[in-house]
């Protein structure tokens, strides 16, 4: 007996390899096909393709939003009213939040889940995706401008620990990574929340160099200064094109080429930006302080 060609599905339907996404060198459209359509039971549909170039919000980290974006097929435009990373398992599609693991475990395959109204286009048809370009750029720009500004923070914050930390890649004490709480990007820039509580004053964080926030931002933003007048290249690494597929932001600076793990889009170059800024506020809360970074950058021309 010849193996059945739709080797892409298993018996129930659900694709038992990780979508194809096209976002990660840029594309706002693609061709693909309806591997699955699941209905979730609230009048909305997760339509599941072997190819898309839309990006899907991460539950568990949700820093880049999902994309807006459009399906068209037979004939037809489904909205894309949300996009959202999905795992398989044991024939099961757990979406956003009721995902248990996080993307890239192994036994899992990941999927980009585009939500729609109703029922959506059948299995087997042939649609095309269509992101909102200049809706992406921005979320790019917001993405890359967020990873220059917690560079930026990690060494304006260099000086204010007492006891070695893990490294940025800039091989400065991870301030960023260490006291992280939540991190969001929207068109043009991005909010960072830091908590400076116990666990982090105990790892050698000296608390005193928040002091004076205005003279952290100034350093932070004579840094990016520097950054954005060299015009620095940026791309994505990437080892593969699934979803789970590891991928790097690379970003050549002037002190050095930087790796960052990431899974989201960005700007090409810093030449797009006329400038990064941060600004930084403090308020203290349950006993810690906590530290937003509201990072802007403004479109070159
Ligand atoms: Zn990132």
């Amino acid at each position: 007996m010849p193996e059945p060609d739709d080797t892409l599905s298993t018996p129930t339907g659900l694709p038992d390899v990780d979508t194809v996404v096209t976002y990660p060198p840029g594309a706002t459209s693609s061709a693909g096909r309806v591997l699955h359509v699941e209905d979730l039971g609230d009048g909305r549909s997760a339509v599941l393709l072997d190819v898309t170039c839309v990006h899907p919000v991460t539950a568990a980290w949700p820093d880049q939003p999902a994309d807006r974006a459009v399906l068209q097929g037979a004939g037809m435009t489904f909205p894309v009213v949300d996009a959202v990373v999905g795992g398989i398992q044991d024939g099961r599609l757990l979406l956003g939040s009721d995902l248990p693991v996080r993307i890239g475990t192994e036994g899992w395959v990941f999927v980009v889940a585009h939500i729609v109204e109703g029922d959506g286009p059948a299995a087997g048809t042939e649609v095309r995706a269509i992101v909102d370009a200049d809706h992406r750029a921005a979320l790019s720009a917001g993405h890359t401008v967020c990873h220059l500004a917690s560079l930026a923070l990690n060494a304006a914050l260099a000086g204010a620990w007492s006891k070695d930390v893990l490294p940025d890649a800039l091989a400065n004490p991870n301030f960023d990574a260490l006291a992280i709480e939540t991190s969001r990007i929207h068109p043009g820039g991005s909010v960072d929340v830091y908590r400076i509580g116990k666990s982090l004053r105990r790892k050698g964080f000296v608390a005193t160099a928040l002091d004076d926030l205005d003279a952290v931002a100034s350093r932070a933003n004579m840094l990016l200064a520097e950054w954005v007048a060299a015009g620095a290249a940026v791309r994505i690494e990437r080892e593969g094109d699934g979803l789970s597929s590891r991928r790097a932001w690379v970003c050549e600076l002037p002190a050095g080429t930087v790796h960052i793990p990431c899974g989201g889009t960005h700007a090409s170059h810093l030449g797009e930006f006329s400038s990064v800024t941060v600004a930084l506020e403090a308020r203290d809360v349950e006993g810690a302080r906590e530290i937003t970074m509201t990072t802007t950058g403004r479109p070159a021309r």
